[in-house]
């Protein structure tokens, strides 16, 4: 197998020159798409999540370069659907069993934070997730949209090439929109962001670099897909072939953050004959069905010849290839339940029953205000086996690990090792807190406030 490959599968890092080198070698493809689907099937497992998607306005303030429905393109009906025309299609997908309203939009200043928020908290009467798509706001807003009850959003960086973010989006900023999606993450949205692929002047440099900034930016979702050039646009000229490399883009993604929601985008089955299932079967995990009524979907023209699905004919194909549709609302922190866990759990057990007997003072001293859900009603495990290792301490529901640094078993204690370990937890949603010894003897009440802040912030991004 391909060294760089192989690499990413086991440790989910690769350097830029390593990701260029992937992106520039096409003989690797399928080995690639494989690994994909194995990493894919490994952390997030074999569900599909769909997403019902609203275009409830196509009225945009905004000139990108690439999109129809920028505010200079004449040929256009433009739409704005009405609170309660979104609220009715909202209610019917959750009737037909959807378990995440998308509401998408052009950047409409029409829709202003409190409207959006009464629209959002009559959606949230049912047991739904919502994921908003609409553009850059300030911090305020995005938080008086989460206090509302939205718990995703989508904001694709399209591009971390500055000078080819500058050309594409006249009047936009590279910062702010940067600044954006580290608002949306600060106020616990589960942040999607993406990138197009197929641009312009757009290098596979700056497409690593594009790979590295959601690795970075910790991104819980990633959309990507090729651009397809609108006629009405100032890219109408574009070669619309960026299929394969986006593909790849994608799995490079999936083995970077392996247990990340990656929808397989329309774009991608618009330009390609099976472009959704191809892409399934190289990271994907989620789709996402358009619910807008046919009148205002065919005027959300964002690209010509976009692909609608037919949802009964789409499960009959999954099916086929050994995919179900998920009965949940598939956040990230539900991804890879622990009762899959593939650890040896044999071994893993017998160790643990060991360690459990064998508590180290400062362990015990702990164990003392965690157990029973003496902790705020919070249940913790101790000496929990989670796949490879064993952790001092865990909250499977908020998913908290507690390390205790000088434990007796902890012989490997160099810190690249807990470096790695904590790296391991991290990107199957995890936080890792690690205290001393000394810390829990001498100061136990400032290490219970650690606790219980952290405990407090998972709850706040949907931990649960
Ligand atoms: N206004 C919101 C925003 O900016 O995030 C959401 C709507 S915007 C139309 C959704 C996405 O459509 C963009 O992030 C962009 O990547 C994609 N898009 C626009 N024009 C496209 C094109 N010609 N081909 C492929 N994707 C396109």
């Amino acid at each position: 197998m391909n060294a760089l490959i192989e690499k990413a599968k086991q440790i989910h890092q690769l350097s830029k020159e390593e990701i260029i080198s992937l992106l520039n070698d096409n003989s690797i493809n399928n080995e690639l798409f494989n690994a994909a689907n194995e990493i894919r099937h490994k952390f997030v497992g074999d569900e599909i999540h769909l997403r019902a998607l609203i275009e409830f306005s196509n009225i945009c303030q905004r000139n990108c370069f690439y999109c129809g429905v920028r505010a200079e393109n004449k040929n256009i009906d433009r739409y704005r659907l009405t609170p309660d025309e979104i609220i009715k299609l909202a209610d019917n997908a959750l009737k037909s069993g959807y378990k995440t309203i998308v509401l998408q939009s052009g950047e409409d200043n029409y829709f202003t934070a409190e409207i959006l928020a009464d629209i959002i908290k009559e959606i949230k009467k049912n047991d739904t997730a919502i994921t908003l798509s609409i553009g850059e706001r300030t911090y305020d807003e995005y938080k008086i949209l989460k206090d509302s009850g939205a718990d995703r959003f989508l904001l694709r960086i399209e591009t971390t090439d500055k000078e080819l973010y500058k050309k594409l989006h006249p009047n936009m900023d590279f910062e702010n929109r940067v600044r954006c999606l580290k608002d949306l993450k600060s106020l616990g949205y589960e942040t999607g962001t993406g990138c197009l692929v197929g641009l312009p002047g757009q290098t596979v440099e700056s497409l690593a670099d594009d790979i590295l900034f959601f690795k970075e930016l910790d991104a819980d979702m990633i959309g990507l897909g090729p651009l397809i050039p609108h006629e009405d646009t100032p890219l109408k000229d574009a070669k619309p072939d960026g299929f394969w490399l986006s593909l790849k883009v994608m799995a490079i993604t999936r083995l970077l953050l392996p247990d990340i929601n990656i929808p397989a985008t329309t774009a991608m089955e618009t330009i390609q004959p099976e472009g959704r299932i191809l892409a399934l079967e190289s990271g994907a995990n989620v789709v996402m069905p358009n619910v807008t009524d046919e009148f205002h979907r065919s005027r959300y023209e964002i690209y010509p010849g976009k692909k609608s699905v037919d949802y009964t004919k789409l499960e009959e194909k999954f099916k086929q290839i050994g995919r179900t549709v998920s009965k949940n609302k598939g956040f990230r922190s539900q991804s890879r339940p622990l009762s899959l866990n593939p650890s040896p759990i044999g071994r893993g057990t017998k160790m643990a029953r060991h360690l459990r007997k064998n508590l180290t003072p400062q362990e015990r001293k702990l164990w003392s205000i965690l157990r029973n859900k003496n902790f705020y009603g919070y249940k913790f495990k101790r000496q929990c086996p989670i796949w490879k290792y064993i952790v001092d301490f865990v909250c499977i529901e908020q998913r908290l690990i507690i390390e205790v640094d000088g434990s007796g078993h902890n012989l490997n204690q160099n810190k690249s090792y807990d470096k790695q370990r904590t790296e391991y937890f991290e990107t199957r949603g995890f936080t890792v807190l690690r205290f001393r010894n000394n810390e829990i003897e001498n100061n136990i009440e400032e290490v219970a406030d650690k606790i219980l802040l952290s405990l407090r912030e998972r709850e706040g991004r949907g931990g649960k």
